[in-house]
């Protein structure tokens, strides 16, 4: 049974009012593709609700009249899953922006999913406590967003992904049901846990419409150090000692000297360096002060020095120099935008293996396409890796590239995704990180959750029919 999308529009327009839903050239003017170069249609309508009942109300709609719906949060993702698809329905968390509650006694936060991270980590700080999740996309991204991909970045380290600050959601299901799950308590045991089935799941099985938040105290010092290693055994042998060395230890950044000289040209930075190093590390950490931070990272430093395992490094010595430091590592918003057409990978391996995977893609790659750019970094703590590849040819090399650097990952038994997630971008690898096994459970969790296909649909998972 299938009702053409006007009628839903109009039954959509009866229940939110005239503002909560765009068409036409209104529409046209917003952007409404992600970060990715997957393609992106205009969707039919974009539903913007203002409550998560006016979420829910929406979602029963689309339900009953078996209509595709894509959800949007922030649009910064990087796997295309957020991209609408020919005949669907666009709706969009942008208005359900509150920060409802801000515990400064126990340091907890609950937030409607539209709330930017950026907001809410500057909400944080003004409260004395500190949101630890951090991307380089802040700005833009939606804490809803977050959620749905499990997002990672700097501190995961220290911190855990997205899913390790998630206590409670609020979920509205595809047939419009209202979950409210907002638990404030980090212990809860009373049954199955089911926020864990909504994160990171891409929006697949529900629409996370509030959030309930884990802040930690906010730090009185950041020492910061970008360092330059020559190798990357040496990298290794620091990030032990940093472990070690410097207790609070947040973010362990790697950035292959490609790389950095590539994010220097697109933001025409220099390198704080007289020379060039074949690897640069930058290094974070959270102090109860100024002396005591500032004592453990140059002790940190002294160490490597003498061990060899550091060749330079520069220590910040105010938040705005760290500011100046983390930038190296954050030129990957140029690079995103000068490389195009690209490939983005973001993948994860043994941390041991990682120099071993950085070898083999690159000289493949440089094979393959050798007027290209291939600039390798990432996460070392977490052995996670990114690589953005291009300017590309055409789309064609870019899925050539694509299926050479998912083969070898899938060879090193890594991951095709360590935190961007699948989206519509890596659909087509995921059996080379899931069993079949695995493949089929998620479909038949997609199945009893939507089984009208509607919801985020060709998204992640294998194609599912319609019912
Ligand atoms: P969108 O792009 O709008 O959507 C992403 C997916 O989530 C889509 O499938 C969408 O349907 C779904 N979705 C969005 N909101 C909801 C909701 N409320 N309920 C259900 N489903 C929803 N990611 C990292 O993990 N680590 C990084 O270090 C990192 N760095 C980045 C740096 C840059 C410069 C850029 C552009 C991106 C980066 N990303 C990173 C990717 C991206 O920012 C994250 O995936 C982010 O979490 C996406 O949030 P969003 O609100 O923009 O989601
Ligand atoms: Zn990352």
């Amino acid at each position: 049974m299938r009702t053409t999308v006007d009628a839903v529009i109009h039954e959509i327009r009866d229940a939110l009012g005239d503002a909560g839903v765009l068409t036409g050239p209104a529409l046209a003017e917003r952007t409404t593709s992600d970060w990715s170069e997957a393609d992106a249609a205009l969707p039919g309508a974009l539903v913007l609700p203002r409550t998560p009942a006016e979420v829910a109300a929406a979602l029963r709609i689309l339900h009953t009249h078996h209509c595709a719906v894509v959800v949007q949060g922030g649009l910064t993702g990087l796997a295309g899953g957020a991209n609408p698809r020919p005949g669907e329905v666009a709706l969009s968390l942008t208005r359900l922006d509150r920060i409802e509650a801000l515990d400064a006694i126990g340091g907890t936060a609950v937030v409607q999913a539209g709330v930017t991270l950026e907001r809410l980590q500057s909400a944080a700080e003004e409260t004395g406590w500190f949101f630890p999740l951090d991307l380089g996309a802040r700005g833009s991204c939606q804490l809803g967003g977050n959620a749905a991909t499990n997002a990672g970045g700097n501190r995961v380290l220290r911190f855990g992904m997205m899913r390790n600050l998630v206590l409670g959601l609020e979920v509205a299901l595809p047939d419009g049901t209202l979950l409210t799950m907002l638990d404030r308590v980090i212990k809860n045991n009373a049954g199955f846990d089911l926020k864990h089935l909504f994160i990171g799941t891409e929006g697949t099985l529900g629409v996370v419409t509030r959030l309930s938040l884990q802040l930690v105290p906010r730090p009185l010092h950041q020492p910061t150090a970008l360092c330059a290693v020559p190798d990357f055994a040496s990298a290794l042998a620091l990030l032990r000692d940093s472990k070690s060395r410097l207790p609070g230890l947040t973010a362990f950044e790697l950035m292959w000297s490609d790389f950095f000289e590539a994010s220097c040209r697109a933001q025409r930075k220099a390198s704080p360096f007289g020379q060039a190093h074949p690897l640069y590390v930058l290094i974070e950490g959270f102090a109860a002060s100024e002396e005591v931070g500032n004592a453990s990272i140059e002790h940190l430093l002294e160490h490597a020095f003498d061990r060899g395992l550091v060749t330079d490094a520069v220590v910040a010595q105010s938040g705005s120099q760290a500011g100046q430091l983390w930038a190296y590592r954050e030129g990957v918003s140029e690079l995103l935008s000068v490389c195009k057409p690209l490939a983005a990978f973001d993948v994860s391996v043994a941390t041991t293996r990682m120099d071993e995977l950085v070898t083999q893609l690159r000289a493949c790659l440089t094979q393959a396409f050798p007027s290209q750019q291939h600039l390798f970094f990432g996460h070392l703590g977490d052995g996670n890796l990114h690589l953005i590849s291009g300017n590309f040819a055409g789309h064609d090399d870019v899925v050539r590239a694509e299926e050479m650097v998912y083969a070898i990952v899938g060879e090193f038994q890594g991951s095709i995704s360590a935190e961007h997630g699948i989206g519509t971008v890596k659909r087509p690898f995921l059996h080379h990180s899931r069993t079949p096994e695995e493949l089929r459970l998620m479909q038949q969790l997609k199945g009893w959750l939507d089984p009208r296909n509607i919801l985020n649909p060709g998204r992640v998972l294998p194609e599912l029919d319609r019912a």
